[in-house]
């Protein structure tokens, strides 16, 4: 009875989740892609320039400059809304948001406020306690601010610079309701939000840079109670583990604080990922006045049917109906579902292998691109913070590619893979020589076949072949064909062990053992 008591106490203390239930919502402003910015035609490759080698009077805010909207960033924004299922309204507006920041060359920022490009979508995925639908408030568009770079100039003097090449940028944003309860479902959110994204082509999406933007607004509350507790909105997180880690702490320190008797501040935090802590960036308690006002350099924009039905039609199969194709009509389990079509790369592999040869078992097809493929680009790809169940599209193949064989040659040929595999499936080769076989094709796209071949690699299911080397280890171990007599059937397994060596694994262990069940009656 004590015991049990002090058990529950040890939980309760170690778990806030015991006491009260998180309760959080995600802002996330994703870097859309597109040749040329919002509203110029300066052009978004500029990782590789010098800073400021991209701008013009509209993105520097030079006074007198006009904006004109890229019309692929609004059909990135109204894919994302057809694919997130939410409403579009038959016309938009665009806003000023007013603030001074040396960034922002305007002193405003044009956004939208009231009448967003797209609202009340919903976004469904898996998690380890079940499937989670998350409620989207709105995804709107705007325009990314200039970089600041702060360093130590030549004489040792601290100074800030910036760098325009960001500046006018068009950025999405993605608000959820606060609507997840969990660190985990949080960081599956922007996981599923990525694959999404990247899939519509809309964003690269990538959080180690920047081109995906995730901020967590958390609060708690005691179990059972309505209210929403005060809520502390957490940002520089960059990588998913960092989103997970971060909103973990979170929770942690607030249960802290309210224990402690503590009010809780409504302000932002940072993530430090190396102390693996949030610290105070500022605070919240008077919000911010913008003073939005309708942009009057732009007119509003309308969404007429035929234009949502052309970004229909090009939408390609998404992530959740994929998972769910896998699972009824290719009859993979819905854990190798998950694994294949969080990486875009896998998912590209592994359709193109089996159009290669429609008659392989999608199954085992699956087997090789969820473990060997899955394993050996992840050595290739290094110890990145690597988004997801198998992970992102780490080989920087990134989007375009139909089959997986065009200009950036991920490191498998589908084609090759393909017949790998139906060489495993007709005996021709054993699965764990097949295993070195697609090692030495990832290493250097070597055909399968030539591989088999210089390896000598082919199986050997022929009879009588086999009958000669089962003869000779029938000869050279009575010992264990004794056993074998003696009714210790395992001495099966080390006699084909003995056939399997002498043939340098080249024999088909299936044959073999089957021939000495007959020979010894076994
Ligand atoms: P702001 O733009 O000032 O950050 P919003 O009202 O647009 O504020 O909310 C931003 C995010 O915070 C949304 O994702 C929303 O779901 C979430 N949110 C609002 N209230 C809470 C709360 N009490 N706890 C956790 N998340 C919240
Ligand atoms: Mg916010
Ligand atoms: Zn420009």
């Amino acid at each position: 009875m004590v015991a049990c008591e002090t058990s529950l106490m040890n939980v309760a203390e170690a778990s806030p989740l015991v006491k009260y239930e998180a309760v959080i919502g995600i802002e996330c402003h994703v870097q859309l892609r597109t040749a040329s910015k919002m509203f110029c035609p300066c052009s978004t490759d500029f990782q590789d320039d010098p800073p400021n080698s991209h701008t013009c009077p509209v993105c520097l805010g030079l006074p007198g400059a006009l904006p004109v909207i890229n019309r692929v960033a609004v059909e990135h924004v109204l894919a994302t809304a057809l694919a997130l299922g939410a409403e579009i309204p038959e016309y938009t507006r665009w806003d000023r948001k007013n603030y001074f920041y040396p960034d922002l060359p305007k002193g405003y920022q044009i956004s939208q406020y009231d009448l967003p490009l797209s609202a009340r979508g919903r976004l469904e995925f898996d998690t380890s306690d079940g499937q989670v639908s998350v409620a989207i408030t709105r995804a709107h568009l705007e325009e990314d601010t200039a970089r600041l770079v702060h360093e130590v100039d030549s004489n040792g003097k601290r100074v800030s610079r910036v760098d325009f090449n960001r500046s006018g940028v068009p950025l999405m944003e993605i608000v959820t309701e606060p609507d997840l309860r969990t660190a985990e479902q949080a960081r599956r959110y922007a996981e599923e939000l990525r694959m999404l994204l990247m899939t519509i082509g809309a964003s690269d999406a990538e959080l180690e840079n920047g081109q995906m933007r995730v901020e967590a607004n958390v609060s708690l509350r005691p179990w059972g109670q309505e209210a929403f507790g005060t809520r502390v909105e957490v940002k520089n997180m960059n990588s998913f583990r960092s989103v997970e880690r971060a909103i973990g702490f979170e929770i942690e320190r607030q249960a802290r604080a309210i224990d402690a008797g503590e009010r809780l501040l409504q302000e932002t935090r940072g993530w430090d990922d190396d102390r693996g802590a949030t610290y105070t960036m500022r605070s919240k308690e008077y919000s911010q006045d913008y003073r939005y006002f309708p942009e009057p350099d732009l007119p509003p924009l309308r969404t007429d049917d035929a234009w949502l039905e052309g970004i229909r039609a090009r939408m390609p199969e998404l992530p959740a109906a994929r998972r769910r194709r896998y699972v009824e009509e290719l009859g993979l389990s819905a854990y190798d579902a998950a694994v294949l079509v969080a990486d875009l790369d896998a998912t590209r592999l592994f359709e193109a292998a089996l159009t290669a040869d429609e008659a392989l078992p999608a199954k085992r097809v699956a087997n090789w691109v969820t473990g060997e493929y899955l394993r050996l680009a992840k050595v290739a790809g290094g110890e990145g913070t690597v988004p997801g169940p198998g992970g992102g599209d780490r080989n920087g193949i990134g989007g375009g590619g139909g089959d997986g064989e065009a200009a950036g040659q991920p490191p498998v040929s589908p084609r090759e893979l393909a017949r790998l595999v139906r060489l495993v499936e007709d005996g021709a080769i054993s699965g764990t020589n097949a295993k070195q076989v697609f090692e030495r094709h990832f290493a250097t796209r070597e055909g399968v076949d030539a591989i088999v071949a210089e390896l000598g690699l082919r199986q050997i299911s022929d009879v009588s072949a086999l009958e000669a080397a089962v003869d000779e280890v029938l000869e050279a171990n009575p010992a264990a064909v004794a056993d074998v007599r003696a009714g210790k059937t395992q001495a099966v397994g080390f006699l084909t062990g003995q056939v399997m060596k002498a043939t340098r694994g080249q024999a088909n262990a299936a044959i073999v053992q089957r021939l000495f069940r007959d020979r010894l009656g076994a």
